[in-house]
């Protein structure tokens, strides 16, 4: 097959990951196979300079990115990462992975992304509302309550987000509170959202434990990450009686075997914005952590974490992807070997996602749901797109994250062949 010419991916990178995740899939799709090649490129990849003036008077250049994968089945929808790792590459990947997600749980969008490469921390409020509204504007070509929604992901908020619909509404001369979600309550945003992408991974779990014979109670829970997906994935487990033996965030490491305190945890998160200095458990080196004994192993970060060498030390029963792309293609293929059941990325966190379409129908009608049916639409979308892809895996006898590949690409392929091509 003809590469992209303007991608040189390394071959451990998001990529690359991704693209042999579609050679897996590739042999289960029969006829539809022809139309495969649609599924390794994006449709459509913008990059954009963000000028702005800094606080000190000094000009500052931002690179920003949009990227939409597929529009075949909606509109793009996927959110926004601000990160001094953001790139073009890693963009790619994860609007591709956002295409395959809504496709898996039977949303009517395609796939999109978008990513500014900046340390947020390092910018005054002024500054980061600047670089909001004009990397918004950049990409206003290009997205629309139609068109392509962004959304909240890896360091953006609704906040962020506020600012991104405030900017859009200005440039058209409408208030288009649809043009993304993951909003302020006061601006339309939804009950339940905030905390929906941890309660779809809970619920993804306990439908895992369920169908593997697994008790929650007391099962010891490593979790990755303690931002927006981290700490609510955290809370749930720990309110259903399982125990958070071991928690990782950029500040840090902490274990305790007797279960962590969440409510403490949440605590420290808040005040000093990580867990490091947290003193209810031991402090235990970074790379400890992935020796840590567990029933389920949550990656609630960033991708590429789980790495071969990583793989094959874990002591763990069941890898449930929080984060998006935490397992590299390597990893998956020796955590398969050990007998690891991995929840893949696509089904574990499509939780956010789900409540964000949820909102973005509630701005259309100008009609809002209470926090119990969003809560209850989410369980029933999610309980229903898995098991789907668990008989899926039953069926051909392959893992969860090819089963759910394979749902997910009969619905884009599928879609793109009654369409036809244009023109
Ligand atoms: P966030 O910014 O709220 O939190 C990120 C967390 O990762 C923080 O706790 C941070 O300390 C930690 N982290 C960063 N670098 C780390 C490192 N090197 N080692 C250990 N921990 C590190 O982001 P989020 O919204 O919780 O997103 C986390 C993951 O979930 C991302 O992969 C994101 O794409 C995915 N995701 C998010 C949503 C959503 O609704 N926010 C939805 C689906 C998937």
């Amino acid at each position: 097959m003809d590469k992209l010419s303007y991608v040189s991916a390394p071959a451990d990178g998001p990529w690359a990951t991704y693209q042999s995740q579609i050679d897996e899939v590739v042999p289960y799709l029969g006829r539809l196979a022809r139309w495969s090649e649609t599924l390794r490129r994006p449709k459509r990849a913008l990059c954009v300079d963000i000028p702005i003036e800094m606080d000190d008077g000094r000009i500052a250049h931002f690179e920003g990115f949009r990227v939409q994968h597929s529009l075949t089945r909606g509109p793009g929808k996927g959110g926004v990462r601000y990160h001094p790792d953001v790139n073009l590459e890693e963009v790619m990947a994860l609007a591709a992975w956002m295409t395959i997600k809504n496709a898996a749980v039977n949303l009517p969008f395609g796939g999109a992304k978008g990513g500014v490469r900046v340390d947020p921390s390092k910018l005054s409020e002024r500054e980061l509302e600047k670089l909001t509204r004009r990397y918004t504007s950049e990409i206003g070509i290009i997205i629309g309550p139609q068109q392509d929604i962004p959304a909240p992901d890896v360091n953006t908020n609704a906040k962020i987000m506020a600012w991104m619909m405030d900017t859009y509404s200005m440039n058209v001369g409408a208030t288009a509170t649809g043009v993304v979600t993951g909003k302020p309550i006061a601006l339309g945003g939804s009950l339940g959202r905030v905390k929906a992408t941890g309660r779809g991974v809970y619920v993804v779990g306990r439908e895992t434990a369920r169908r593997m014979g697994v008790s929650l109670d007391d099962a010891r829970i490593a979790i990755q990450g303690f931002g927006n997906v981290g700490s609510a994935t955290a809370e749930l487990f720990a309110g259903n009686g399982s125990k958070i033996v071991a928690v990782q965030d950029h500040t840090g490491t902490i274990f305790n075997s007797a279960g962590l305190d969440i409510g403490g945890l949440m605590n420290e998160w808040r005040a000093r914005g990580g867990i490091g200095g947290f003193s209810g458990g031991e402090r235990i080196p970074a790379e400890q952590f992935w020796d840590v004994e567990s029933d389920f192993l949550i990656p609630a970060a960033l991708e590429g974490q789980i790495t071969a060498d990583r793989a094959r030390r874990l002591q763990t029963r069941i890898v449930l992807e929080g984060a998006n792309g935490p397992t590299v293609a390597d990893a998956d293929a020796i955590l398969a070997r050990r007998g690891i059941t991995v929840v893949p990325d696509v089904m574990a966190n499509a939780g956010g996602v789900i409540v964000s379409y949820f909102e973005w129908v509630q701005d259309f009608s100008s009609f809002f749901w209470t926090e119990d049916e969003i809560n209850l639409r989410l369980e029933k979308i999610l309980v229903q797109a898995y098991r789907r892809i668990w008989e899926t895996a039953e069926l051909h006898k392959i893992a969860l994250r090819t089963a759910a590949f394979v749902v997910a690409c009969e619905r884009v392929l599928m879609a793109r062949e009654e369409r036809g091509l244009y023109p």
